[in-house]
């Protein structure tokens, strides 16, 4: 069955999965989402035996539906590779009453590596598949972790180039050494002397300037992104949602067709959906847990069914969940809607107006399989500290949310079905937060002191990402303001 993709705002008409991952966003400002969702065509008992890549390629296969076998393996088999460190790729740890699914072993030791790692490879195949004869130029304006994790997944990827701007005295010293160092003739990094807004402003400008791409088409390139509303990323992340199902399976923890609750902590709420997506291709959920932090935008919508971004922005803990638009629900509110474009894009319209919307009684009751919740920053470093104590298992601040949430549901439902959290990073990227969490008097340690004693306390071994930063190279120094965005991009390509 062929699935084609269309905008969750137009009438436009559909186009197919290579074409979407090209194109990212629909022209109208709307998400693609497909037109329909198949079963799974494998018993969980068969996918119980496979490993994640064959796994990956059992669910891709039925979203991804215009690559052929041959190139859907290919770029599975780049992106799952040593890249990961372990071969299990997304392993799960049972640890105080929940299955911790970690998906933090790639590159940059967060979950954000289950996507791009596979990103560039879907991509540069749906060039070849369309004829796009140009290089492919990654823009990407970053907080620091999606900048990262994308650099590594392009590095090296013949035919693209990537460009990071970050906010130059707006990142932790990790993120930033993380970037600076990285490797690879294809990726280029700059620090703009502004705040995030300001770069992200800058690459959307350089989108939207049309110029500038007829003198990049020229020159032989084109932009793209590799943002987190491209299906590119959001197919990726519905594999381990199938994986961990069958896994559960393999290992006794679970009975056929038993169901499983998925506790997701959220920001743009792709993961989220993601998990969404595995339960329409079968796999037995009962709830969804929406974890937020302090930004608890979507535990307000679930609560009221009124989204409203018109407050304080938190920066707390966990700041890859420090949100207040989170694009992909979008995907849902469309579907939860009844597919009708019109209705989902006046919502969005009133977002982006007025910043808040608000859905139907009738939508309401089709949201009935998720529940929100929130943690506060108190909650999240006692979540942390009290299942290091009990367990041994030391969280990072993104995944503590989502245990402190999972807490207040069970106490609140009385439910006892099993849980997956997805645990999205490394304690190792949130040392210091993690570590005061446990024992305050951490605090005075040096960020790579930190590093060693967590490896201690926590019996890891610190991860290879955060092993090669200590003594690598910085290989990027270009600083510029957000006006010489569009020049430095220029230089950097030679026109
Ligand atoms: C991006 C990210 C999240 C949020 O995921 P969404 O798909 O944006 O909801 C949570 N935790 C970590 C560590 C992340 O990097």
């Amino acid at each position: 069955m062929e699935i084609l993709y269309k905008s969750t705002r137009g009438t436009g008409k559909s186009i197919t999965a290579s074409q979407a991952i090209l194109q990212g966003l629909s022209e109208d400002g709307g998400l693609f989402v497909p037109d329909s969702l198949p079963k799974l065509a494998l018993s969980f008992e068969e996918l119980s035996e496979m490993s994640y890549q064959e796994t990956a390629y059992e669910v891709m296969k039925l979203f991804l539906t215009d690559f052929t076998e041959e190139e859907l393996k290919y770029c599975i088999a780049h992106a799952y590779d040593e890249k990961f460190d372990t071969e299990e790729i997304a392993p799960i740890k049972k640890a105080a009453g929940a299955y911790y699914l970690e998906l933090f072993h790639g590159s940059t030791i967060a979950f954000k590596d289950m996507a791009l790692s596979i990103l560039p490879y879907l991509m540069t195949t749906a060039a070849k598949k369309n004829q796009v004869k140009n290089e492919i130029v990654i823009l990407t304006a970053t907080s620091g972790d999606t900048g990262k994790a994308a650099m590594a997944g392009f590095a090296d990827v013949p035919g693209t180039k990537i460009i990071v701007f970050y906010p130059k005295n707006g990142v932790s010293p990790i993120q930033e050494k993380q970037m600076v160092t990285q490797k690879g003739g294809n990726t280029y990094v700059v620090g703009i002397t502004g705040n995030f807004d300001d770069a992200q402003t800058g690459v959307k400008k350089m989108f939207n300037d049309r110029e500038m791409a007829k003198e990049l088409s020229a020159a032989g390139y084109q932009f793209s992104s590799a943002n987190s509303i491209n299906i590119g990323r959001l197919v990726p992340q519905v594999v381990y949602y199938v994986y961990a199902y069958a896994k559960l399976l393999k290992a006794g923890e679970i009975q056929t067709g038993e169901k499983i609750n998925i506790t997701v902590p959220t920001g743009n709420f792709g993961n989220i959906l993601a998990a969404y997506y595995a339960k329409e291709l079968g796999v037995p959920v009962g709830k969804f847990i929406c974890a937020s932090n302090e930004n608890k935008v979507l535990y307000d919508f679930f609560e009221t069914g009124c989204y409203d971004r018109n407050r304080e922005f938190m920066l707390t803990s966990s700041p890859s969940m420090d949100i207040l638009i989170s694009s992909n629900l979008e995907r849902l509110i469309y579907r939860i809607g009844g597919n009708d474009p019109d209705k989902n894009r006046s919502m969005m319209d009133s977002l982006a107006k007025t910043g808040k919307y608000e859905i139907t009684e009738e939508m309401r009751q089709n949201l009935k399989e998720f529940y929100g919740n929130y943690a506060s920053e108190e909650e999240t470093a006692e979540t942390i500290k009290k299942i290091y104590e009990d367990t041994g298992y030391v969280l990072d601040t993104h995944t503590a949310v989502a245990a402190c949430v999972y807490e207040k549901y069970k106490a609140q439902s009385g439910d006892s079905t099993k849980t997956v959290i997805a645990s999205t990073a490394s304690p190792f990227k949130f040392t210091r937060s993690v570590m005061n969490a446990i024992d305050e008097k951490y605090d005075a340690l040096t960020d790579f002191e930190l590093v060693d004693k967590l490896s201690q306390i926590g019996g890891v071994k610190v991860p290879d990402a955060i092993e090669e930063i200590r003594t690598a190279p910085v290989l990027h120094d270009r600083i510029c303001t957000a006006e010489e965005m569009p020049e430095t991009v220029k230089k950097i390509l030679g026109i």
